[in-house]
């Protein structure tokens, strides 16, 4: 219920407060025929019944670091900041200035909300449509942040496939579903509690959740998010904080030993479904001069490395510390994920890796691929091809969770 928008409450308790008149003890009861009572009645579980099943709204950031304009068109009538856009199909290009943000040679200001003007219209951002409204705000340094509000369940049909393929079984599928809309729920919630500090809850990049809008849903995709509507993962009847990765390589990792924050269902846990997935094994080289390079580059006064030393692992072999020995005898430790970080996450799959020096190039090979936290996305879907549940393989990945259906 706390999902209700606030004028839905409004409305509630005018219609409660006005139906109370009707309850045989009531002070003020009015003598009204019985058929006024149970229209009145429907009109109101059915009100009651809409706004109990009304999705959250979400806010995702959709533009990039720098971007300084925008193009915006639609596939049907919209507005930009009120102005009717009759010609919709033509582009019309914002641009962020110094006196704020700019349409032709209109100034619209430093915060613009363009709207369909029907249900059915689509606003396209550059060319890629998407649901709900769009806002454009002008930060410091004349650079434009572009997100796209919408109901929480219409952003999910954007995110599956940017995140797995929905040719999976349905289960895999659906267990996406309920885990991308638990995602989203929590940094909606941890926006809540900075009282929506910034403009966003979250990313639309592989930094939070991936989002691609309308381009990206198929009757798949959609399907699996209707199924699963209002679906979350619990934990003592609180929505759970869950993370989920590509492939585990065998070994899923705890998000203490990952990020230092500690979750009972969170924990590292063997697991043999992903073995054969094309992310299972994994292999980089890379040249001495260009590690250092990269070091270099990043501020590190570094010089010519001699071995990279493994300190510590986790209890499923994953990295947590390693040496880096470099000239005149100096060394540098560093954490497993701060190094995957460092030399590129797509480079270091995971930190599920041996390293060795073979004349001038360090050799990594490793397993899987993501931080190793949750559900493993491969290993969801061998789970879901062998005939386990939706809420078999969620328990499995998040252990002592419930799945509670909120709206
Ligand atoms: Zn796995």
């Amino acid at each position: 219920m706390r999902y209700i928008k606030f004028y839905n409450l409004k409305k509630t308790l005018v219609i409660l407060s006005y139906l109370m008149e009707y309850c045989p003890f009531h002070p003020l009861r009015k003598r009204r025929n019985r058929v006024e009572f149970i229209i009145i009645f429907s009109f109101l579980s059915l009100f009651v019944l809409k706004a109990c099943a009304s999705s959250p709204v979400i806010r995702v950031k959709i533009s990039s670091e720098k971007q300084r304009k925008v193009k915006i068109s639609a596939t049907g009538p919209y507005r930009i900041k009120g102005e009717r856009i009759k010609n919709f199909l033509a582009a019309q290009e914002l641009r962020a200035t110094l006196k704020g943000i700019v349409m032709e040679d209109k100034i619209l200001g430093k915060e613009v909300w363009i709207k369909p003007e029907r249900d059915s219209s689509l606003i396209m951002v550059n060319g890629r449509r998407y649901r709900g409204d769009i806002l454009i705000f002008q930060q410091n340094g004349s650079f434009l942040e572009i997100i796209n509000q919408l109901p929480l369940e219409e952003y999910l049909y954007g995110v599956i496939r940017a995140e797995i393929s929905s040719n999976w079984p349905a289960a895999a599928v659906r267990a996406q579903a309920i885990a991308s809309r638990t995602y989203a729920l929590n940094k909606r919630n941890d926006s809540l509690k900075k009282n929506n500090e910034e403009n966003y809850d979250l990313f639309s990049t592989v930094k939070h959740q991936v989002y691609r809008g309308v381009e990206a849903e198929d009757d798949k995709a959609r399907e699996a998010v209707d199924a699963t509507k209002g679906k979350v993962i619990t934990y003592q009847s609180e929505v759970a904080t869950i993370f989920y990765h590509d492939c585990c390589g065998g070994h899923t990792a705890s998000s203490e030993s990952v990020w230092g924050k500690a979750f009972p269902y969170l924990k590292a846990k063997k697991e043999n479904f992903c073995k054969g997935s094309p992310h299972y094994y994994w292999k980089f080289r890379i040249k001495r001069d260009n590690l250092e390079k990269i070091f270099k580059d990043n501020g590190f006064k570094i010089g010519k490395i001699y071995s990279i030393v493994p300190l510590t692992f986790d209890e499923g072999g994953r990295m947590q510390k390693l040496r880096i020995n470099y000239s005149n005898g100096d060394i540098l430790d560093l954490k497993g994920n701060d190094f995957r970080n460092l030399i590129g996450t797509d480079k270091l799959r995971s930190t599920l890796f041996k390293v060795k020096k073979e004349n001038d190039y360090f050799i990594f090979t490793g397993r899987g691929r993501g931080h190793g936290v949750g559900m493993c996305q491969q290993g969801a879907k061998v789970m879901a091809e062998r005939g386990f549940t939706t809420e078999e393989i969620l328990k499995f990945y998040y252990p002592g969770t419930e799945i509670k259906k909120i709206y």
